[in-house]
């Protein structure tokens, strides 16, 4: 299905795991999609335009939003995907741990939707998505730094919504429970078995399912302010 006005699209995080599968359903229906990548490039038959771009790095983020901008037109669909864990008990965490956490997680998200609204308030219409985690929600024992990032994204979300409501820009946060990716492969089998016994779908979610939210928020626009968790009833609709 091709939509009629493709909308520019910019993912985070888009070579692999929950990103990539978000990129490829808005290439599907017809959206010009960039994503950004750190490391490896996502696989080379992907209808994406790739820029490599380390959120924790406000010029490589402006640089990735140029490039978009240039081949795909003003951003009007944001995911600020990216994120990445550093599990350890409080007492032997290090101020690093956690302000790297915090610096990908949430500042990422921050120096993104930042760099995205100059152009959305120039279009007066934008949608922002920002993935969190059901962590930022429920806690967790290790995560400290990874939970008081992704709440931190819900309030980030709900603040940007009361300043950018009257211009039709919209910010969402999807809270994913486990989800079939790298990050959820790296746990111990102990971890994730204790995972899925307080997870009703009694199975780890697929990123397409994820996706599947993230698309629907692109499109919502009276949704705002919101979390949407995916995560097979795990916080029974919280
Ligand atoms: P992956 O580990 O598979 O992918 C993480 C992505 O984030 C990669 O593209 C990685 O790039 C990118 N990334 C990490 N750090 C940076 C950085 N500093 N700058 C730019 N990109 C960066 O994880 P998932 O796909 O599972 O995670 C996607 C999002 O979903 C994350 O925000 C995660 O916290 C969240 N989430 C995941 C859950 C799960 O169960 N999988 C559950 C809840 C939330 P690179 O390849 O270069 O490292």
């Amino acid at each position: 299905m091709t939509r009629a006005t493709p909308r520019s699209v910019l993912v985070t995080g888009g070579n692999r795991g929950i990103g990539l599968a978000v990129a490829r359903r808005f290439a599907a229906a017809g959206d010009l999609v960039t994503v950004t990548y750190r490391g490896e490039k996502p696989p080379g038959d992907e209808k994406f335009l790739s820029v490599q771009c380390d959120v924790t790095d406000s010029q490589q983020v402006d640089q990735a939003f140029k490039e978009a901008e240039s081949a795909h037109g003003p951003v009007t669909v944001l995911v600020a995907n990216a994120g990445a864990t550093q599990d350890r008990l409080l007492v032997r965490m290090s101020e690093a741990d956690f302000t790297s956490v915090i610096d990908t997680n949430l500042t990422g998200a921050f120096r993104v939707a930042q760099r995205a609204v100059r152009g959305m308030i120039r279009e007066r219409h934008g949608r922002i998505v920002l993935i969190s985690s059901t962590t930022a929600l429920h806690g967790a024992p290790g995560q400290t730094n990874y939970a008081a990032a992704k709440a931190g994204l819900v309030g980030f979300a709900r603040s940007l919504t009361q300043e950018l409501g009257p211009r039709d820009i919209t910010c969402n946060v999807v809270a994913p429970g486990l989800t079939e990716t790298d990050m959820t492969r790296a746990l111990t089998e102990e971890q994730r078995q204790e995972l899925l016994r307080q997870t009703p779908a009694g199975r780890p979610g697929h990123p397409d399912e994820v996706a599947d939210a993230v698309a629907f928020l692109a499109g919502a626009g009276y949704v705002r302010g919101a979390v949407i968790p995916v995560d097979g009833g795990a916080g029974l609709g919280h």
